[in-house]
């Protein structure tokens, strides 16, 4: 945890793709398939099928950059690597 409001340090790629397990899929959020994508949560649906929510690269570091920036305005820390946590 940074005691610093300002987030002045920029999170880089590397960084937060190193946060996720790559594999690959299809992106739930641009649709491209056999990409390499990341598992942000699962869906079960009544009859027992289960489906992956995966996001791509680009999608996921889209995601990061847009919690970042919510959490800067809510004057929030901002913690990578917690897509999945969020699906529930
Ligand atoms: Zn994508």
């Amino acid at each position: 945890m940074s005691p610093s409001r300002l987030q002045e340090k920029a999170i880089d790629r590397d960084e937060i793709i190193a946060l996720y397990v790559w594999a690959p899929g299809s992106c739930f959020r641009c649709a491209r398939r056999e990409v390499d994508s990341a598992k942000l949560g699962t869906i079960d649906t009544p009859i027992g099928d289960r489906y992956e929510i995966r996001a791509c690269r680009s999608c996921i570091l889209d995601l990061e950059k847009e919690r970042q920036r919510q959490a800067d305005r809510r004057g929030e820390n901002y913690e990578p690597g917690q897509l999945g946590n969020n699906l529930s």
